[in-house]
């Protein structure tokens, strides 16, 4: 007999110590017990049906209960579960899947160094350009330029490349060598300004950047071409060709981190060229295995590979699953359904102009502002008096009353401070995202309700 949802919580509060949790609050409420999924909804050991509109943590691009997936992974399991790729020796679905990727980043790509993470391919980023400095005799260049509010993972690399603060208040990072712009937020910095010109301006503090630092140390650039754990921020579009313009300029290598924008999520197999950029490294993780075995890597252009494959000698890096053979065929097998399923067009033609249009309605709701999507990606603000841009007290945390609303009522929609995400799975048809749609405006609604009977739209209540 499986154990109740109190067995399952005492033994979760009593061992288990989860990524990014107050575990004392945790405690005191019990921990959601998800128990199972199917297309777009997962149910919870309550019996509960909610509409995962995170795709989990931004990975379930094919949805849940797939069971070619499932196939895949137990005839490698039962062929060959694992071999390392230290000791000149390789596997046939690292290969494959190495090809596979390759073609699908272009022309200007040539080889894939496989991780089981994001956090673990950012690492392998900074250890890779900073080998490729070093074996063109340039080893000064290794200072590295990302954004605040960035998120690159949370390994000591990975958090010291993201720009959270609350993430580097802890252990005193970032490590050295890291250095961090402002984002190209435009709601949050400038809306009054033009947004074009805005772009244009945020790409400029780069070239500040560079400047303070001296370009002669500056190794790369990394960004994700929207930002998802920062809060779904979407750049103008005058931003990434001008990054680009930029680091031509001064020679450094671009890094984009298309950890959640890759496979599909943007409606491109990779978003940073669609944004006008070309990466010379592209990391990725999550969607290409919809999120159904671990695996992550980072894609390698051929300025990078034939440096370090011609001149660098020995790489010193790797990790014991680095192409994995079960992770690897479970990815061929997603990247097949993707495919075969056009889900890359679908989000790029259909659903995610869809989206679009259900956020831009969403204007008409008193609390939201600055809705806005890219693909099956949306976000915007709630906000207490958006006709004069008057936030709510952070204090509030008017984000996490809303997200337990949409939990109540069937939803998953994730609180970064005050702006409100989403991520639906890409098998999402219009039919599901009407369905997300119509919960989102109950929670909404439902939200507008609580905090009005808490007084907190008043204008006498403190505004952040
Ligand atoms: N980069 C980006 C852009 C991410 O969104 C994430 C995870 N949300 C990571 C890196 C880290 O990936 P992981 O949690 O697999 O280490």
């Amino acid at each position: 007999m499986s154990p109740t949802t109190r067995e399952v919580q005492a033994l979760d509060s009593a061992h288990y110590m989860h990524p990014f949790t107050d575990h004392k609050s945790l405690a005191s409420k019990g921990a959601r017990v998800m128990t199972r999924g199917e297309g777009v909804y997962v149910w919870d050991s309550e019996g509960n049906k909610i509409f995962d509109g995170m795709s989990g943590l931004w990975c379930v691009n094919v949805g849940y209960g797939r069971q070619e997936l499932v196939d895949a992974a137990a005839h490698q399991m039962q062929v060959l579960p694992y071999y390392n790729s230290f000791f000149q020796t390789t596997n046939e679905p690292a290969t494959k899947l190495a090809k596979r990727i390759v073609g699908l980043a272009g022309d200007r790509f040539s080889h894939v160094f496989f991780s089981s993470s994001g956090s673990e391919s950012n690492d392998t980023n900074v250890r890779m350009v900073r080998h490729y400095w070093a074996t063109l005799g340039q080893p000064e260049r290794n200072v590295i330029i990302s954004r605040k509010n960035a998120y690159h993972g949370s390994t000591i690399c990975g958090v010291s490349l993201g720009g959270m603060a609350g993430m580097h208040a802890q252990g005193g990072l970032p490590v050295p060598g890291i250095v961090h712009i402002e984002q190209p937020y435009h709601f949050g910095l400038a809306p009054d300004q033009d947004r074009d010109a805005f772009g244009i301006e945020a790409a400029g503090w780069l070239e500040e950047k560079i400047l303070e630092v001296g370009p002669e140390k500056v190794a790369a650039f990394i960004g994700e071409p929207v930002q998802g754990a920062g809060g779904v921020i979407i750049p103008p579009k005058t931003y990434w060709p001008e990054i680009q313009r930029i680091c031509d300029k001064y020679g450094i290598l671009l890094i984009c981190d298309e950890v959640i924008c890759g496979f599909g999520r943007l409606g491109a197999w990779f978003s940073a060229e669609m944004m006008g950029a070309k990466p010379d490294l592209i990391t990725f993780a999550k969607g290409v295995t919809s999120g159904y075995i671990p695996l992550g890597g980072v894609v390698v252009g051929k300025r990078v590979a034939d440096v370090l494959i011609e001149q660098g000698g020995e790489f010193n890096h790797g990790y014991t699953y680095s192409g994995h053979p079960v992770a690897c065929a479970v990815a061929l097998a997603n990247l097949d359904m993707i495919e075969r399923e056009g889900l890359v067009d679908r989000v790029r033609e259909e659903t995610g102009p869809h989206l679009a249009q259900h956020f831009a309605a969403l204007s008409d709701h008193p609390l939201v502002a600055g809705a806005e999507t890219f693909g099956m990606v949306g976000g915007f603000v709630l906000m207490k008096d958006k006709t004069c841009h008057l936030a709510f007290d952070p204090s509030l945390d008017i984000g996490m009353i809303c997200r337990d609303h949409c939990f109540a009522n069937g939803l998953v929609m994730r609180a970064v401070g005050d702006r409100m995400i989403v991520a639906p799975p890409l098998v999402c048809t219009k039919t599901d995202i009407d369905e997300m749609m119509k919960r989102v405006r109950i929670c909404l609604d439902a939200t507008l309700k609580d905090i009005q009977s808490r007084g907190w739209m008043d204008a006498a209540h403190p505004a952040g």
